[in-house]
């Protein structure tokens, strides 16, 4: 059986050292000392300035919208639900466009003719699908002439840089997801990484029911902080990230080096890196991604057709400027087994039965 995750299990040697400092101070959580030391550990290791953590990465996403105030967004259909959900839940109205084929990312261009065909939303959202970067020097340039700003779910981007620089970095904020399943977790968590520190401070308010330390109830706000045992999980996992990473990354590598003349790959971001987050084929129809994913699961092999429905299709409702090149991959796009357990038998055995199918 080769299941498509496995979650990094914490070192509970260094987990329990970590529990024991929580239970000799007495505080579990509102931003204790474990919290402050995972922030400050986690800006380090990005390369980023305004990081907030949050308890997941869905509420990074609706608090992030809050901070920034959004009002109506132009998205990508070919994510995750909760990329649109959580801009859906504060009423935000919703219009998609289409993505690129070849990076299977929201396409600069369809931005730029959805302006040009009257989009007014001032938010554009776009994810950096499958841990590869957006073009965000193009989405950049149309923002600012069509004037509006740019969140990027970044759930898939941890650790990852365009030219050295953290893609991060980019646009009014990006999310993290810290869920157990994702290549750094804390359980569940997340955190927002705002260009404005303005910003930042009016999330602080948001994730703590509006309420300023010294100034009392400021704004409408939620609860989404981390708690101190969360925390713990992740400064413990933080300590082998570079080795997970390297991990992933030479998992990739073997993957699409034994499938590259046998099936089509997205195409990287030539001046980034690769994280390894996830191991995505693109299958020639919907008929030939099942016939490939029931002979790997008659192995034992798990597969995931991900990211499908093709979100245009939940959101009915919604504005949508074109969506046909989503529509097309969420029909034939797999992902195959990646985590920190898989082993390159694992992926001889798995490529080769994919091979000896086509
Ligand atoms: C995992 C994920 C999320 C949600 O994160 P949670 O921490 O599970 O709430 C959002 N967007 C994308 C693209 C994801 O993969």
């Amino acid at each position: 059986m080769i299941p498509l995750n496995k979650p990094v299990q914490p070192d509970l040697r260094k987990l329990e050292k970590f529990l024991d400092r929580i239970n000799n101070k007495g505080w579990y959580t509102n931003f204790g000392p474990i919290h402050q030391e995972l922030t400050e550990k986690l800006k380090e290791y990005l390369g980023v300035e305004n990081l907030l953590l949050t308890n997941n990465g869905t509420s990074a996403l609706q608090v992030a919208a809050r901070a920034i105030d959004t009002k109506s967004i132009l998205s990508t259909p070919f994510s995750f639900v909760a990329t649109v959900s959580a801009f859906k839940w504060q009423k935000d109205e919703l219009a998609f466009t289409d993505i690129d084929p070849i990076t299977l990312n929201l396409s600069p261009q369809k931005v730029e003719a959805a302006y040009q065909k009257g989009c007014k939303a001032d938010t554009v959202v776009a994810t950096h699908v499958y841990g590869n970067p957006c073009n965000v020097d193009e989405l950049t340039q149309v923002s600012k002439k069509n004037k509006f700003q740019i969140i990027y779910d970044a759930a898939h981007a941890f650790g990852v840089k365009i030219n050295d620089e953290p893609v991060l970095n980019h646009g009014a904020a990006s999310t993290l997801s810290f869920h157990a399943t994702k290549l750094f977790h804390t359980i569940e968590g997340g955190a927002i990484i705002f260009k404005d520190k303005s910003a930042l401070e009016k999330a602080e308010e948001i994730i703590n029911f509006g309420i300023r330390p010294e100034r009392g109830i400021v704004d409408v706000g939620i609860n989404a902080k981390l708690n101190e045992y969360q925390a713990a999980v992740g400064l413990v996992n933080l300590e082998v990230i570079d080795s997970i990473l390297e991990h992933r990354v030479e998992m990739f590598y073997r993957y699409r080096k034994n499938l590259e003349d046998v099936v089509e790959l997205p195409k990287w971001h030539p001046n980034s890196n690769c994280n390894g987050a996830y191991m995505p084929i693109l299958l020639k129809n919907g008929r030939e991604l099942h016939d490939i994913s029931n002979r790997l699961g008659m192995h034992g092999i798990q597969t995931r057709n991900y990211f499908s429905p093709s979100l245009d299709k939940v959101f009915v409702d919604s504005h949508n400027y074109g969506s046909k090149v989503s529509l097309a991959s969420a029909e034939r796009v797999l992902c195959l087994p990646m985590h920190s357990y898989l082993s390159a038998g694992n992926v001889d055995e798995i490529t080769n039965i994919i091979k000896k199918a086509l």
